[in-house]
C-alpha cells in the first residue's frame, strides 16, 4: 500500500508544498491528495485588486497540478481526527473521510471577523476570493460620493484602501486605525505612504478603536460614528478553528505550534506550513503571516517530510523575515527592508520601481507553483520502509 500524504489547503503554502512532494517522492510509494475549498488557486496577494474591480486570470488547480499525479479534492475540510489519522471533508452534498499517513496542514488564514461586534454581519473583507468578490459587487453598486471605510492600519488595510481609491476615484475612502498608519515603517517610507494617501484623498483617523460595526458604518470606542456604505475589515487575520478542535497543540490564536522542522509539537506526523503555523524564525521571533513566510515554511515542511519518509537527512532551510512589500495602487509601492530584529531599516524602495518589483514577484508566484523545484533536476526518492535511503533518478 502506498504512503498517503494529504495536503489541506492549496494556497501559496499548500499548492507549492504539494508540487514539491509530487516531484521529489516516487509515485510507486507515495500518493498525494490535496483538499481545497475552491477549484482555483486563490491568489490572495491580488484580492484587493479583485475587490477593486480588476480583471484577474483564473488559475484552475487542475492546471497547476497537471502532470504531477496529485489527486485534487475540491471540498471543505471540516475536521481532523489526529488519533485515527482521518480528515472529514464535504462538498456540500456529501460527507467523506480521507485517511492519511502524513498530513500537511496549510489551511492558511482569513479575516478576523469575530473579535468585534457586527463585523461578521455587516463588514466586507478581502482575505478570501469570495469575500473580495462580495466587496467588488458592493463597490459597483455605490454611486458617486459613496463612502468606503477601511478599518486597520497594517499591510492589508493600506493595500485595500489605496487600491479602492485608485480604481474608484468617485468614491470617498477613509481609513480608521487603532494605532498609527504604517507605524512600523521607516520615517522615509512612512512619509511616502502619507503622500500616497493624500494623492488618493483618503482620510486617515489614527488612534481610534472601532468597537462596533453596523449597517450604517462603524462606531468607535469613544462613541464617534463613521458613516459608511461599505466597511472593509482589514484589522487582522485569524486561522480556522479546525486545528484547535482536532486536539493539535495550538497557540491562543489557533495557530499550530511547530518545531523548527515544521512538525506539530503534539503530533509529529502532522506538518504545517503557511499562516496556520506558529514558528520561530531565524531571527528568534515568530514569523509573521505572509506569502514570504508561506514560501519559507513550505520549503522546510517539504524537506522534513521527504527526510522523515525516505530516511534521508532532513535539510534545514532558511526561515527568514526580510521585510514587507506594500502596493499603493498599481503604480506605486513601498518595499521596506527590516533588520535582524524585524525593525525597519532606514532605507526602503519606493515609487514605481517598488511597484514594478512587486508586479514581477506577483507574476513569478503562479509560475513557481507550476515549477516548484525551479527547474532543478528532479530525483524521486523511495519510501524508507521499502528501501531505506534508496534514490531513483527519473
Ligand atoms: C489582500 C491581501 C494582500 C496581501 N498581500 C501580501 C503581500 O504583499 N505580501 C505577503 O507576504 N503577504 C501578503 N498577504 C498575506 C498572504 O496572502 C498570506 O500570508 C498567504 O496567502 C498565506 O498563505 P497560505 O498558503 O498559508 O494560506 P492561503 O493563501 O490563505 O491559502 C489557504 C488555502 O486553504 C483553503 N482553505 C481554507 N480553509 C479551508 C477549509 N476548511 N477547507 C478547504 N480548504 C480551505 C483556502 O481556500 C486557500 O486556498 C496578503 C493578504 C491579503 C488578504
Amino acid at each position: 500500500m502506498k504512503h498517503r500524504i494529504v495536503v489541506l489547503g492549496a494556497g501559496y503554502a499548500g499548492a507549492f508544498s504539494a508540487g514539491v512532494l509530487a516531484r521529489r517522492l516516487h509515485s510507486d510509494d507515495f500518493e498525494i491528495t490535496v483538499v481545497n475549498a475552491e477549484p482555483d488557486f486563490a491568489e490572495r496577494l491580488r484580492n484587493h485588486q479583485l475587490a477593486a474591480g480588476r480583471q484577474l486570470r483564473r488559475r484552475p488547480l487542475t492546471e497547476v497540478f497537471a502532470g504531477t499525479g496529485i489527486q485534487l479534492r475540491v471540498a471543505q475540510v471540516t475536521g481532523v481526527d489526529v488519533e485515527h489519522r482521518t480528515v472529514t471533508i464535504t462538498d456540500g452534498a456529501d460527507i467523506d473521510s480521507l485517511a492519511y499517513d502524513t498530513l500537511l496542514y496549510a489551511l492558511g488564514s482569513t479575516a478576523d471577523v469575530h473579535s468585534v461586534a457586527g463585523v461578521a454581519e455587516h463588514a466586507f473583507h478581502v482575505a478570501s476570493r469570495p469575500a473580495a468578490l462580495r466587496l467588488r459587487a458592493r463597490l459597483a453598486e455605490l454611486g458617486a460620493n459613496g463612502q468606503v471605510l477601511v478599518v486597520g492600519g497594517n499591510l492589508t488595510a493600506i493595500e485595500a484602501a489605496t487600491e479602492i481609491a485608485e480604481a474608484h476615484p468617485d468614491l470617498r475612502v477613509g481609513l480608521v486605525t487603532r494605532g498609527e498608519l504604517g507605524g512600523w515603517l521607516s520615517s522615509t517610507a512612512r512619509r511616502h505612504l502619507f503622500e500616497a494617501f493624500d494623492r488618493f484623498a483618503i482620510t486617515v483617523h489614527e488612534h481610534t478603536t472601532i468597537a462596533r460595526v453596523d449597517a450604517a458604518g462603524a462606531v468607535a470606542a469613544d462613541g464617534t460614528a463613521f458613516a459608511a456604505d461599505a466597511t472593509v475589515w482589514a484589522a487582522g487575520f485569524a486561522v480556522p478553528a479546525i486545528a484547535a478542535t482536532s486536539g493539535l497543540a495550538v497557540r491562543p490564536d489557533g495557530r499550530i505550534t511547530v518545531d523548527r522542522q515544521m512538525r506539530s509539537v503534539s503530533h509529529p506526523d502532522v506538518y504545517v506550513a503557511g499562516d496556520s503555523a506558529f514558528v520561530i524564525g531565524d531571527n528568534g521571533l515568530p514569523l509573521p503571516m505572509s506569502c514570504a513566510s508561506a514560501g519559507f515554511t513550505s520549503m522546510q515542511a517539504t524537506a522534513t517530510i521527504i527526510g522523515d519518509r525516505t530516511g534521508r537527512k532532513v535539510s534545514t532551510t532558511s526561515l527568514s523575515y526580510v521585510g514587507n512589500h506594500i502596493s499603493l495602487g498599481r503604480k506605486d509601492a513601498i518595499f521596506q527592508v527590516v533588520d535582524d530584529d524585524a525593525r525597519s531599516k532606514s532605507w526602503a524602495l519606493r515609487g514605481r520601481a517598488a511597484a514594478r518589483l512587486k508586479a514581477a514577484i506577483l507574476g513569478v508566484n503562479p509560475w513557481s507553483l507550476r515549477h516548484p523545484t525551479f527547474g532543478m533536476p528532479s530525483r524521486r526518492y523511495r519510501a524508507s520502509t521499502d528501501r531505506p535511503h534508496a534514490v531513483v533518478a527519473t
